[in-house]
């Protein structure tokens, strides 16, 4: 760990750890089917970072599904303790989504958007001043 990290986390058991060397170069929530179900809660809240500037140690396990634009999208998730970690989208070649609960300090969070706003539950509460799509919105 060198003194230019800009943050780092860890899984729940801490087998998979990681650090990244520049801020996020963009952050979201996503309410779809697949992300509640990855994430077992109301959204998925990702930071997404150039995947050059991130540095990952210890074992995971991927799980690679299609999504609504035909693109494949991979998570990763810690092969001891399940924790859902990481997310890369055939079509986004060049970032990484870090999910940000897992981040040891994530007080730096903002997220610019939300999607799939029509599969949000009634219980997920957000910021209503983040921008807001019913899907994913035209690239
Ligand atoms: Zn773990
Ligand atoms: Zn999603």
């Amino acid at each position: 760990m060198t003194d230019n990290t800009f943050a780092s986390g860890s899984c729940l058991c801490g087998n998979v750890k990681y650090s990244t060397t520049v801020e996020p170069s963009f952050m979201g929530q996503c309410h779809c089917d697949d992300c509640r179900k990855s994430t077992g809660t109301g959204h998925i809240s990702n930071a997404f970072f150039v995947k050059d500037s991130v540095t990952i140690t210890g074992e995971l396990s991927e799980y690679k599904k299609e999504t609504d634009s035909g693109t494949m999208l991979t998570r990763s998730f810690c092969t001891n303790c399940g924790s859902s970690l990481f997310s890369e989208n055939s079509n986004n070649n060049g970032f990484i989504g870090i999910t940000v609960g897992t981040f040891d300090n994530n007080d730096w969070f903002k997220p610019q958007f939300i999607v799939y706003n029509k599969s949000k539950p009634k219980w997920d509460c957000m910021d209503e001043n983040i921008p807001t799509f019913d899907a994913m919105p035209p690239a």
